[in-house]
């Protein structure tokens, strides 16, 4: 019998990715967040804003819940805009490219390292943390855009090993080698030992 995860945001954008990540799995039973789920992000690390968000939800539906948190982290820029990649500037993801690109347009390939991260809590009903990863995938900030795949970041987020950005990957190419899609099955792997068995992941079902 498949038990039942709460995914702490209400993005079905998110849903499906997590879902194509896991693949084929019988066990278990990924769902959104309720409509009343709106917590503030006001952690200060990635871990902290993904704690934030997995206690929430857990609070609001009784039930196993997972939280990401992900973003981009500069070296030139001291890490940013990391938990704030979402909130760099107002505006559309291509506005908050252009921003990145004119912050770093002086700096040198060789120094434009660059970094997705995404932090994933996993939190009982009661919203105890069982379960914490972070994962990191490097890459360097390109100097324009190229590609049209995925979203954010991605066309300005390159990959040396590969010469394309991650916006010219397929899907599936990038699932398995990026930030969620490491972070992602490091909390399946966790679920698939330890509670696998366990049919009742909702204290009360709301
Ligand atoms: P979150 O989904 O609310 O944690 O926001 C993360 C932000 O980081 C997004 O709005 C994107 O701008 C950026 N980001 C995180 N992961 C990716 C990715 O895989 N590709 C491109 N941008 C990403």
């Amino acid at each position: 019998m498949a038990f039942k995860l709460v995914l702490a945001t209400q993005n079905p954008g998110k849903l499906k990715e997590l879902k194509e990540i896991a693949g084929n799995i019988d066990w278990l039973d990924l769902v959104l967040a309720p409509e009343s789920f709106d917590p503030e992000e006001t952690g200060t690390t990635f871990l902290a804003n993904a704690q934030i968000k997995a206690e929430a939800c857990a609070h609001i539906t009784g039930c196993l819940s997972v939280a990401d948190d992900s973003g981009i982290s500069v070296a030139a820029l001291d890490g940013g805009p990391g938990i704030y990649s979402a909130r760099y500037c107002e505006g559309t993801d291509a506005d908050r490219r252009t921003k990145l690109l004119q912050a770093v347009k002086e700096i040198p390939l060789a120094q434009r390292q660059a970094a997705f991260v995404c932090a994933m809590v996993l939190v009982d009903q009661n919203g105890k943390v069982i379960y914490s990863t972070e994962a990191r995938w490097p890459g360097l900030i390109a100097f324009e855009e190229r590609g049209t795949n995925g979203f954010g970041y991605d066309p300005i987020f390159y990959l040396p090993d590969y010469d394309k950005t991650s916006a010219e990957l397929a899907s599936d190419e990038k699932n398995q080698i990026s930030h969620r899609g490491q972070a992602w099955r490091s909390v399946l792997e966790f679920l698939r030992k330890n509670y696998v068995q366990t049919s009742d992941s909702c204290a009360n079902l709301k």
